[in-house]
């Protein structure tokens, strides 16, 4: 039998799983809310492959990935709840989501530049070099996951908050620090994750 296609599933479209019919409309409409909000990815495999959705809403792949209500403080719930009862017009609720995610603190301190070594005067994008023998990188092309977990804290990158992404750039600098630095000896590869990098 052939490997069936991978299908995605998001806050437009997540309404075709059809395990979801299980659950209460309320339990729907607040994954909608939420999924305005914070990023909601997830594919045919973990919908049909992982969740028991005979424990669902307690399914813990369930939990991980799909939207809940507490993931949000209950104003900023509420405020784009009523958002999307007052319009449907996509840059009215795009703008109250962005104005909602700059409440969350995406801006940890420091996550950009913590750790970032520096390479001819100049910070090396997307490489962390911390300890000695250990090298953390951030390609560009593994700034995604094939779902997004319910805890994730990279959340901002996924949303489209460009100035938050941590990544390597056109340059390659990483490499040649990395070349340099003989002492390291272990590479991290993070991301997203990198393991549904292309191979090319
Ligand atoms: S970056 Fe890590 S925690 Fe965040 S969604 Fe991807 S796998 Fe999950």
């Amino acid at each position: 039998m052939p490997p069936e296609k991978m299908k995605f599933f998001g806050v437009r479209n997540f309404g075709d799983i059809p395990q979801l019919s299980r659950l209460a409309p309320q339990t729907i409409r607040d994954m909608q809310v939420v999924a305005e909000v914070l990023p909601f990815r997830a594919n045919n495999y973990v919908v049909d492959q992982l969740i028991d959705w005979d424990r669902v809403p307690d399914d813990p792949i369930f939990q991980l990935t799909f939207p809940q209500r507490g993931m949000l403080r209950e104003d900023l719930f509420q405020r784009m709840e009523r958002q999307l009862a007052r319009s449907s017009d996509r840059a009215e609720i795009d703008a109250m989501a962005h104005a909602i995610r700059l409440e969350l603190n995406p801006h940890p301190a420091g996550q950009k530049t913590a750790n970032v070594p520096v390479l001819d005067g100049e910070p090396v994008p997307g490489l962390q070099h911390k300890y000695r023998e250990t090298a953390l990188i951030f390609p560009s092309s593994g700034q995604t996951c094939h779902a997004y977990c319910t805890f994730c804290f990279r959340w901002p990158q996924f949303v489209g908050m460009e100035d938050l992404k941590f990544a390597t750039d056109e340059s390659r600098r990483f490499l040649t620090y990395i070349r340099m630095h003989r002492e390291i000896t272990d590479v991290l590869i993070t991301g997203g994750d990198p393991m549904i990098m292309s191979a090319r």
